[in-house]
C-alpha cells in the first residue's frame, strides 16, 4: 500500500490545502494529513480545532486520515510507513525553505521522497495567514475556506475581532 503524509500547520485549513490533499488522495492509496506544531508561527486555532476542521473538510475523501505529530517529519514518515511527504508549492518564495526541508528530510530518512504539488492558479495567493488577516479587518473569507467548516472558522475569527 502506497501511503503519503501531508504535513502542515493548517491554521486553519484553506481551499489551497484541500486542493493539495484531494490531488494527493488520487495518487496514493492513503494520505495522512499531519498537523505539526510550527515553532516559528504562533497558531490561532487549537490543535483540536485544526484537526476537527481538517476531518470535516476531507470527510468526502475515503482514503484520508488526520493525525498530530510532535517531532521530526522524517521520523513521522518512518513510523507511519510513508513513502512520500507531500508539500504544496505556491510562489518562488516557498522554494528555498521547502528545498532545505526536503534535503534535510532526505538526509534523515533516505527512504522517504518529498513530492511537491504545484498550487492551482486560483489558490496561488491563498494562505492561512491571508485568511486570518482578511477576517481581522472584517472581510469575507467564504471563498477561501472549505464549505463544511466556513461558519465555524468565521465565527471563531469574528469573535476575536469583536474582542
Ligand atoms: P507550514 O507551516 O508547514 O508551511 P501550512 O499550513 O502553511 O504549513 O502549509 C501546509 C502545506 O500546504 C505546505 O506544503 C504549503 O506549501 C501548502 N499550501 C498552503 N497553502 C497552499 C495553497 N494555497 N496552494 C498550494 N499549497 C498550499
Amino acid at each position: 500500500m502506497k501511503l503519503a503524509i501531508c504535513p502542515g500547520s493548517f491554521d486553519p485549513i484553506t481551499k489551497g490545502h484541500l486542493d493539495i490533499i484531494t490531488r494527493a488522495s488520487k495518487l496514493f492509496d492513503k494520505v495522512i494529513v499531519i498537523v505539526v506544531p510550527n515553532y516559528e508561527k504562533k497558531p490561532f486555532f487549537s490543535m483540536e480545532e485544526r484537526i476537527n476542521f481538517i476531518s470535516r473538510s476531507t470527510a468526502h475523501l475515503p482514503n484520508i486520515e488526520t493525525d498530530v505529530y510532535n517531532g521530526l517529519l522524517a521520523n513521522c514518515a518512518k513510523e507511519k510507513n510513508a513513502c512520500a511527504i507531500i508539500r504544496g508549492l505556491r510562489a518562488v518564495s516557498d522554494f528555498e525553505y521547502e528545498f532545505q526541508m526536503a534535503l534535510t528530510n532526505k538526509k534523515l530518512n533516505p527512504d522517504t521522497e518529498t513530492i511537491f504539488l504545484t498550487t492551482s492558479a486560483e489558490n496561488m495567493y491563498l494562505s492561512s495567514s491571508v485568511v486570518k488577516q482578511i477576517a481581522a479587518f472584517g472581510g469575507d473569507i467564504t471563498d477561501f475556506i472549505p464549505e463544511p467548516v466556513i461558519e465555524d472558522v468565521k465565527n471563531r475569527l469574528c469573535k476575536k475581532r469583536r474582542g
